[in-house]
């Protein structure tokens, strides 16, 4: 058997077609591709704006930056995450708190979220970045009712859920990224996410001052937009507002990901496909899985079980040529976050957790072969 890794892209001949053309076009960085993709990406998820942005860790900084300002406060986030989810916050020069995860869905825990909330003084905290972990959707009205008892800002960090959606209280179903609670949502276009373009991100919203703040900043600051300038010198005029960055997106990158958001509802499919063959495979055994409420799409970005004996089990899976991976160390115990005063303790769900924790094989080429091999191999070892 071939090696299997926990995920893969899968780029096609019109993908590369699609890339061909840009090469071959006046425009290699951001034009008129990019913009194609926004509008078909916001159109996806159903938000009024999409900003394109160089990756997912600048669509966070930028969202972070655009909500919050030269304000130093502290901002909430989950520890079972990339920990960009966290970094973006100290790019802004805030202080990172870390709300524990519930063990039910391994997202962060809204009751607590709530008590830190209730226990610090006005003003302590700004804002909320929840993470659809794995692909799972937070409740995301909920996590707005929160953030309007304390005036807080949220951005969904959705790098793992596009296509996700999760069905609100009255009955609406809500997709990822819709901008109905979210003031901004994130997205990653990394190999190992849904949609790939190399590198590459989105910020989607549904707040139009938002959306051109998110312009302004994706590009050094720079307008050129006439009413926007305080000043007007002629036909090269353009004016640095703010301190803003380079995140842009290539059209090379933004060609590629257009051809790939044409397949995305398709691979979605295959991933659920593949998520219901592991959920029966492992019923009544003793490995646990995540079986998602009914009221709810999962975007299954990741496929996670929680086992005894994990390091074994992961050495043993390695041995049989199928590269689990294990998401994530929990961020509050990386080094760097402990130097700042956290510690192993602090958050006991997301640690314990830890020490359970695999992704399997998850993505839309993975055969049923494949996976049928895998899941051999993991009864063998569980039996
Ligand atoms: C991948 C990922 C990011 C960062 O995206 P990049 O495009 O790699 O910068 C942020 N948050 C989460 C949860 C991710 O999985």
């Amino acid at each position: 058997m071939q090696p299997i890794p926990y995920s893969k892209q899968e780029i096609t001949e019109d993908d590369i077609q699609a890339v061909k053309e840009v090469l071959q076009s006046d425009f290699l960085t951001q034009g008129p591709k990019v913009a194609e993709f926004e509008k078909k990406f916001a159109q996806y998820v159903g938000a009024r704006y999409a900003v394109a942005v160089s990756n997912g860790t600048a669509a966070l900084h930028l969202s972070v930056k655009a909500l919050q300002g030269e304000k130093k406060t502290k901002i909430i986030t989950t520890p079972i995450t990339f920990s960009a989810s966290a970094n973006c916050i100290r790019y802004c020069d805030c202080t990172v708190d870390f709300a524990d995860i519930s063990p039910d869905t391994l997202l962060i825990d809204t009751e607590k979220i709530y008590r830190l909330l209730k226990s610090a003084p006005k003003g302590t905290y700004s804002g909320i970045i929840p993470v659809d972990f794995a692909g799972y959707p937070v409740n995301m009205e909920v996590i707005r009712n929160i953030a309007d008892e304390f005036g807080l800002w949220i951005v969904e960090d959705a790098c793992h859920a596009p296509g996700a959606w999760f069905t609100d209280s009255k009955g609406v179903r809500q997709q990822c990224g819709n901008g109905n609670y979210a003031n901004l949502t994130v997205f990653s276009f990394h190999p190992v996410k849904h949609i790939a373009t190399g590198e590459g991100g989105m910020i989607t919203t549904n707040d139009e001052t938002l959306y051109k703040k998110l312009l302004l900043l994706r590009t050094h600051g720079i307008t050129k937009d006439p009413e926007m300038m305080h000043e007007n010198h002629g036909g090269w005029y353009m004016e640095m507002q703010e301190l803003g960055y380079n995140y842009r997106m290539s059209d090379i990158q933004a060609a590629l990901g257009i051809s790939q958001l044409n397949k995305a509802d398709k691979r979605l499919m295959r991933r659920i496909e593949i998520a219901h063959r592991y959920n029966e495979a492992f019923k009544n055994s003793s490995i646990k899985t995540i079986i998602p409420q009914d009221y709810l799409q999962h975007a299954y970005h990741l496929y996670v079980i929680q086992v005894e004996k994990r390091k074994e089990f992961y050495d043993y899976l390695r041995a049989n040529n199928i590269y689990s991976q294990v998401h994530y160390i929990p961020v509050h115990l990386m080094p760097y976050y402990k130097k700042l005063g956290w510690k192993k303790g602090d958050l006991p769900v997301a640690e314990k957790y830890y020490e359970q924790c695999l992704s399997l094989p998850m993505y839309p080429s993975l055969t049923d072969e494949q996976q049928q091999y895998v899941i051999e191999k993991i009864k063998l070892f569980y039996h």
